[in-house]
């Protein structure tokens, strides 16, 4: 079985597992309690938020430690949402339909259940949220923007310093989901000038389950988790320990490894776009052709079923995604996609491959051999 779904989940760093590992039995104290044994956990989460913030070019008190991206987008997006009304009344919120589910839903249930109000930004053919479209959008009554850095169906890279830049001038506050876009680019939150900003430990090889929200000192967020004054007051809950180290372990790594990652994993999949639009008839790469993530290739095909796709692959030994991981057995055809402009017989045969540490070029060589008699039989079954 070949692993093509890296967006979706990594494997844990053998190097991450072992600095998670002694924190489990060894040093297992509540990092709230006084005694020595909280006291060598709490300096634990310390080391990490410092571990953390050095890659972010931040300070450790900025870091918020959460228990996934989608609570970290979750805590952005609410939070500032809900300060910003109770502080200026500001009621705009500004995302695009290209947003994973943990902004976009939230942003609709701000609109649906708290009374705030949506403004979908308007996406080009790639799926990209331009300056000028955020320029257009803004007014004085927008409380915030929240744009993604890369996305994880289409790959694309949005320009977020500029962004930022934009909101900044207007007195807006500027969050980006930098879920995916941590294991490839750069996330210097200074250059970047963003306010939050979401990571999650799963997709850079740290554990599922851990997860990061940067806040600029001085924005304001109404605690989304009440309780214990864990995490500045933000987020109540005894913190975990062994996974909080794992995340900035990972983060680390990956900030290190960054460039002999992307070489890997670049002409890997340059090969793989290249041959699938060169062999396939009716094929079309979904997101930008060059600002992309360095290990994503996405493409839509006509009259293809994308989920029986995705079933014939993993009987062939390779497993990839059709979109988001969380929209399997889904048959409308995803958000993202449909925002591209595709029509539904596009639409429906999405396909994303996206590769990692592991992948190798004979997985990649015999990937784009099985895949186009793959796809011709899944365009005769959907004939009948
Ligand atoms: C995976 C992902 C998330 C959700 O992260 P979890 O840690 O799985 O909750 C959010 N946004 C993007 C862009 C992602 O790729």
């Amino acid at each position: 079985m070949i692993y093509l779904d890296y967006a979706a989940t990594t494997p844990v760093d053998s190097r991450v597992l072992d600095a998670m590992l002694p924190f489990f039995r060894e040093t297992y104290g509540n990092p709230s309690s006084v005694h020595r044994f909280g006291q060598k956990a709490e300096t634990a989460i310390e080391e990490a938020r410092e571990k953390v913030a050095s890659v972010l070019h931040c300070r450790a008190d900025e870091i918020i430690f959460t228990s996934c991206g989608s609570e970290s987008d979750n805590l952005a997006l609410r939070g500032a949402a809900m300060a910003r009304r109770s502080t200026s009344g500001q009621k705009w919120i500004l995302t695009s339909k290209t947003e994973h589910h943990a902004v976009s839903k939230t942003a609709e249930q701000l609109e649906k259940e708290y009374g705030f109000l949506l403004e979908w930004l308007e996406v080009n053919e790639f799926g990209g949220v331009s300056s000028e479209a955020l320029s257009k959008a803004v007014c004085n009554d927008t409380a915030l923007a929240s744009v993604m850095y890369a996305n994880n169906e289409i790959g694309t890279i949005n320009p977020i310093a500029e962004l930022a830049g934009i909101a900044r001038s207007n007195n807006i506050l500027f969050h980006t989901d930098a879920v995916q876009a941590a294991a490839y680019l750069d996330v210097n939150t200074q250059t970047l000038g963003v306010d939050l900003m979401s990571l999650g430990g799963h997709k850079f090889y740290g554990p599922k389950g851990v997860g990061a929200l940067y806040v600029r000192k001085g924005t304001k967020l109404l605690p989304h988790m009440t309780g214990g004054g864990q995490e500045y007051s933000l987020r109540a809950g005894t913190q975990n320990v062994p996974y909080i180290v794992g995340f900035a372990e990972a983060l680390s790594l990956a900030a290190e490894e960054r460039e002999s990652r992307t070489a890997h994993v670049k002409p890997l999949r340059d090969h793989i776009i290249g041959t699938v639009l060169e062999v396939i008839p009716e094929s079309q790469l979904t997101g930008h052709p060059t600002n992309r993530l360095p290990n994503h290739a996405s493409f839509v095909f006509k009259d293809v079923d994308g989920n029986l796709l995705l079933q014939m692959l993993d009987s062939a030994g390779f497993a990839c995604s059709s979109g988001s991981a969380c929209k399997t057995g889904n048959p409308e055809p995803s958000e993202v996609i449909t925002a591209l402009g595709h029509s539904r017989d596009w639409a429906l045969g999405s396909l994303r491959i996206t590769l990692g540490v592991d992948s190798t070029s004979e997985q990649v060589d015999s990937f784009v051999k099985e895949l186009p008699g793959l796809v011709e039989k899944a365009r005769k079954l959907n004939q009948r």
